[in-house]
C-alpha cells in the first residue's frame, strides 16, 4: 500500500471564475454569475472544487495520453470506458455492478482492470474506484472579487439578447489558494503524469476555470510537496508499482521524514522532472 500526498499553491495570474459550472444558455433576464463560495470562519469566501481541479487534470491527461498514442476513454460524456467497454459490448457498467450486487468485489475489480484504460485506472470511472482524491482547493488570506459586465450573444444568430448585460463575479489577479490531492497505490508514470500537469499549468498550458477563451483562469503553481508513504520503498527510492512502470531513485533531490519519503523546496525540481521522465517513457498501452 502507498499513500501519497500531493500540496501546492494555484496563484491566479489572470482573473479567475469558478463558478456552478452552468453554461449561459438561457439569458432572458440580467444574470449575475457569482464564483462558487463556502462559509469559512462566519465569512463567505471563494474556493475551487476539488472536483473542478480533477475535471481539468482529467482532460488534459486525455490530451496527453492520446499525444503518446495511449488508447483512452474521454472520461465523461458517451465514451466512457464504463459505457464502451469493448469486450463487455459496451456493458462493462453492468457487468461490474452484477458483481457488486453478488458481492463479488474481487471480481468486479478484476474486470474493470481488464477492460479500463490507464486514466479511468488513474482517475476512476463515474461511481467506481478512484486512486485520486482531489481536495477543495481554499484561499490563503481574502481573495479580491470583482464584477465583470458582459454582453451575452446569441450562439445561433449572433444577435445580441434584448436585455442582454450580465454580471460575471470573478477573482482578482494575486489571489492564492492551497490545493492538492490524496492518492492510494499511484504507480510512479501517474504521479509523473500529475506533476506534469501541474508544470504545464505553471507554464500557461492548462487553465483553471471558466471564461478561458477570455483570458480568464491563467494560474502559476508554487510550493510543490509532495509525501510517499510506502512499507515496501527501499530507503529514497521509489519502486515501480505495474509492468509500465520504472523505480524511481530520488536519493539525490528527497528526504525522508516522518518515514515518508518528501519532496518540496528548492530541490523539488530535480525529483519532479525525474518522474515527469517516468510517465513519458511509460510504454502504455503498447504491449497488445
Ligand atoms: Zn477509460
Amino acid at each position: 500500500m502507498r499513500d501519497i500526498a500531493l500540496n501546492w499553491e494555484f496563484v491566479a495570474r489572470a482573473p479567475l471564475r469558478v463558478g456552478a459550472g452552468k453554461e449561459l444558455i438561457s439569458l432572458k433576464s440580467p444574470v449575475d454569475l457569482a464564483t462558487i463560495k463556502i462559509s469559512m470562519g462566519g465569512r463567505s469566501t471563494p474556493y475551487i472544487p476539488g472536483s473542478s481541479i480533477k475535471g481539468v487534470f482529467r482532460s488534459v491527461s486525455v490530451q496527453l495520453a492520446r499525444s503518446k498514442n495511449i488508447k483512452v476513454c474521454d472520461g465523461v460524456g458517451e465514451n466512457t470506458c464504463m459505457t464502451a467497454g469493448k469486450q463487455q459490448g459496451g456493458q462493462l457498467k453492468k457487468a461490474i455492478d452484477e458483481y457488486l450486487r453478488q458481492g463479488m468485489t474481487h471480481e468486479a475489480l478484476k474486470v474493470f482492470e481488464e477492460n479500463s484504460c490507464v486514466l479511468c485506472k488513474i482517475f476512476g470511472s463515474p461511481g467506481f474506484l478512484s486512486h485520486v482524491h482531489f481536495m477543495d482547493a481554499y484561499p490563503v488570506g481574502e481573495p479580491t472579487t470583482n464584477v465583470r459586465v458582459g454582453i451575452a450573444i446569441d450562439r445561433k444568430t449572433g444577435a445580441i439578447w434584448k436585455k442582454a448585460l450580465y454580471k460575471v463575479e470573478y477573482i482578482e489577479p494575486g489571489a492564492r489558494f492551497k490545493a492538492g490531492l490524496r492518492a492510494t497505490n499511484l504507480p510512479n508514470y501517474a504521479i509523473g503524469l500529475l506533476v506534469k500537469i501541474l508544470r504545464l499549468a505553471d507554464q500557461g498550458y492548462v487553465r483553471i476555470g471558466g471564461f478561458k477563451t477570455r483570458g480568464f483562469g491563467l494560474v502559476g503553481v508554487d510550493n510543490i510537496e509532495l509525501a510517499i508513504n510506502d512499507p515496501e520503498a527501499k530507503g529514497l527510492k521509489l519502486r515501480p508499482l505495474d509492468k509500465f512502470d520504472s523505480q524511481v531513485d530520488l536519493e539525490d533531490c528527497a528526504s525522508l521524514e516522518n518515514g515518508r519519503i518528501t519532496v518540496r523546496g528548492d530541490r523539488a525540481k530535480a525529483c519532479l522532472e525525474k518522474l515527469e521522465r517516468v510517465w513519458e517513457s511509460a510504454r502504455l498501452g503498447k504491449d497488445s
